[in-house]
């Protein structure tokens, strides 16, 4: 590349991402005050109406945006609202990925109102992931603005209701609409102070073992029983033991339950562990290892359920590849962004395992999701929406 090349396709570039920065800055105001109204929009997972109703709002605010909603209706849940956008180019959408859900019960507003102190904004559900939305809306908006009324090329987006419960009933919904995409952009909040991105999230299970011994007297008949928390302690031990730090992967048996009472040799005892995995193959591996286990009792009985309910998210080349156009488009802007591995899991790790290319944590930057200080730090908002429609545009 000669210098004159190097030199003048970055500093004209340069100059549009501040003019566009300076665009979202001078509506910093008016994306708050749409987090507001999200945040005061209660969204438990577990309450359909109160979920329904967020979703109607914002299927008008994106119907507003010239986007064609939809929802998925679903019996037990809030709908999944889908809202596609056209575009001038015939090129694959881009699939925006969030939810409605939140894991605050209805009526957390009243103990935790949505308020603002200085830079942060706080409410339940204000990071994880109303704002996310928020952005989603005003990215959308400006790509508009830019190009004439309407967006460069198609974009999807997808706010699944259950996320925070599993995503059982939109997992196919999410999967389906991710792989007639280019790429999947997640809302959800981004990591740590100076708001990473997410480029690999663990896959995370849940089993469930149950062991069962034979009940007897513990003063009349104390050689008779066979006690099954015994049995299950020692099982937990061995469970431990497939813990490997290195690898990524951790079990935790976070709760046991068991037994009567103290004259009674428990004939009952029961474990949910919590799994999580750096890799698809070490999913399999200890599933495998947790189905075979044998008891060392020999007349207890083991008996295992469940299983890795979402994949890990791994850093392919695709991944990585996606994580490079932003951190392009982050420069132009003289920001660094960085990127972060993470233990927890989000509807990314369906798509990024369907080998879509992903990138997670594009939402808001704050802290304390899902406690009782969720807050967002607004001075990050512009700059945000600025890098999604950037990726927007060019993925
Ligand atoms: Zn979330």
């Amino acid at each position: 590349m000669t210098r004159k090349a190097k030199s003048e396709a970055p500093a004209s570039a340069i100059a549009e991402s501040a003019h566009r920065l300076r665009y979202f800055e001078e509506r910093k105001q008016a994306i708050t005050e749409t987090i507001r109204q999200l945040v005061e929009v209660e969204s438990p997972s577990d309450n359909k109406p109160a979920v329904d109703r967020l979703g109607s709002l914002l299927a008008g605010r994106f119907e507003a945006l010239g986007g064609h909603a939809k929802f998925h209706r679903t019996p037990n849940f809030g709908d999944h609202l889908q809202v596609d956008f056209a575009g001038k180019s015939s090129a694959k959408p881009v699939l925006l990925l969030g939810h409605l859900d939140t894991v605050y019960p209805m009526g957390t507003l009243s103990t935790m109102p949505c308020r603002i102190s200085g830079q942060k904004l706080y409410g339940p559900g204000c990071f994880d992931m109303k704002s996310g939305i928020a952005l989603m809306l005003y990215a959308i908006e400006a790509l508009r603005v830019w190009h004439g009324d309407e967006l460069a090329r198609p974009v999807t987006v997808l706010l699944v209701s259950d996320e925070e419960i599993g995503s059982d009933s939109s997992r196919h919904i999410t999967e389906n609409l991710a792989s007639k995409s280019q790429a999947v952009l997640v809302l959800e909040p981004s990591y740590g102070a100076k708001g990473a991105v997410k480029t690999a999230r663990k896959g995370v299970g849940e089993y469930i073992l149950k062991v069962t011994g034979k009940a007897a007297h513990s003063g009349l008949d104390f050689e008779k029983g066979e006690s099954a928390i015994v049995e299950l302690a020692k099982q937990i031990i061995a469970i431990s033991k497939f813990v490997d730090l290195k690898r990524g992967i951790t079990l935790n048996v976070g709760s046991v339950r068991g037994g009567t009472r103290s004259n009674v040799i428990p004939a009952e005892a029961s474990a949910v562990i919590d799994v999580r995995v750096a890799r698809i193959k070490d999913a399999a591996a200890i599933d495998r290892r947790l189905r075979s286990l044998k008891p060392f009792n020999r007349k207890c009985k083991l008996q295992i359920s469940g299983g890795v309910n979402r994949p890990p998210m791994e850093r392919t080349p695709k991944v990585a590849a996606l994580y490079q156009q932003a951190r392009a488009i982050a420069e132009q802007m003289h920001w660094k962004l960085e990127e972060a591995a993470v233990g927890g899991g989000s509807d990314g790790n369906f798509t990024a395992s369907l080998g879509i290319p992903t990138l997670d944590g594009l939402g808001g930057v704050g802290d304390g999701a899902h406690a009782s200080h969720e807050s967002i730090l607004i001075s990050e908002l512009p700059r945000r929406t600025a890098l999604l429609a950037g990726l927007i545009e060019t993925v």
